[in-house]
């Protein structure tokens, strides 16, 4: 009871600055849960403390037959996949609907555990990892990025209140967001969310991405959006993202071509299966079904303007 409470607390007590009434704040509950850049569970204060430290060196990620299936499920989502994500670098997760990918990032968060095989976070096995060190070290950007009822700087320093204001503003040129902060009307004050200024989905994501940068994770995990709506919003983030495998591991639930041509490497996966794993030249040599998807689902955004 005690840990529930302070769980609560935890919660209740940062988000009250946010929220406007039980609405926002079952809203903006509802957010956090389903984003692990908010540290709120008791004991996860020792990472948040460290923060400000020097950026952890990349960490490596190892699955070797690794299987899971979620429960109540007749199907398992992995079938004893196998593959390496050096430390560093850009390293991009394709396939079709259903093959496994999202459920990848599930159990690198450690929302699940595998069921069987072996899956290490820097050499470490994933089990060995104190909750509160893991999630530290790794951040997950969603497809979907919540943005909560707040101001555009409360959005920012929900995970890392602490941030100062030159770290910050980094964030901001680094995530291209400096040229938003310079439109909206009141800058960094700004309200957005459900209540404010709309925010466009690719504009949420890199809000997204820069609350996770401020916390510099060692291991980020980032599903690309699909929407093909804000072209160049999404180039920006795509060549943030290239610039931030050049010093932290970046795995990438990728959609674009343009993403896939510049990844270091290709996991190509489908029903819960690794096929294939290589470059884009190789694969499109060597994998129909990565050919297939390099024709079709990659190449539409060819047809896009760029800005
Ligand atoms: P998409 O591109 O559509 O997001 P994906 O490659 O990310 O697909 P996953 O979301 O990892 O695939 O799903 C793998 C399999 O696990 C699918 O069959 C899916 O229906 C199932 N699955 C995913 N999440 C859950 C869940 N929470 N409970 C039960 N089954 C799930």
């Amino acid at each position: 009871l005690v840990a529930f409470l302070l769980y609560v607390f935890g919660l209740l007590a940062p988000l009250s600055q946010l929220t406007e009434g039980w609405t926002g704040l079952n809203t903006g509950l509802a957010a956090v849960r389903r984003i692990d850049e908010i540290e709120s569970l008791p004991g996860e204060s020792a990472a948040r403390a460290t923060r400000t430290e020097r950026r952890a060196a990349p960490l490596g990620v190892e699955f070797r037959d690794v299987a899971f299936a979620y429960a109540g499920t007749r199907a398992p989502a992995h079938h004893g996949i196998t593959f390496t994500v050096p430390p560093g670098g850009l390293t991009a997760l394709v396939g079709p609907s259903g093959a496994g990918k999202t459920t990848v990032f599930a159990l690198l968060e450690r929302f699940y555990d595998h069921d069987a095989g072996t899956l290490t976070v820097g050499g470490r096995d994933i089990r060995d990892w104190p909750l509160a060190e893991l999630r530290a070290a790794l951040a997950y950007v969603e497809q979907d990025a919540p943005v909560l009822a707040g101001t555009l700087r409360d959005n920012l320093l929900l995970a890392a209140p602490d941030a100062t204001g030159a770290e910050l503003a980094a964030v901001l040129t680094r995530t291209r967001l400096d040229g938003l902060v310079a439109r909206l009307p009141e800058g960094l004050d700004t309200q957005v969310g459900h209540r404010g200024t709309t925010l466009s989905g690719g504009e949420r994501q890199r809000v997204a991405l820069a609350r996770a940068l401020l916390r510099k994770p060692a291991l980020l995990l980032l599903d690309e959006v699909t929407s093909q709506l804000d072209a160049v919003n999404e180039e920006h983030l795509r060549e943030v993202v290239l610039e931030l495998a050049a010093d932290t591991t970046v795995l990438v639930i990728a959609h674009r071509l343009s993403t896939v041509v510049r990844a270091d490497r290709i996991v190509v996966m489908e029903a819960g299966r690794v096929r294939a794993v290589g470059t884009h030249t190789e694969l499109v040599e060597s994998d129909a079904l990565y050919g297939e998807l390099a024709a079709t689902q990659f190449a539409t955004e060819h047809a896009l303007p760029r800005g």
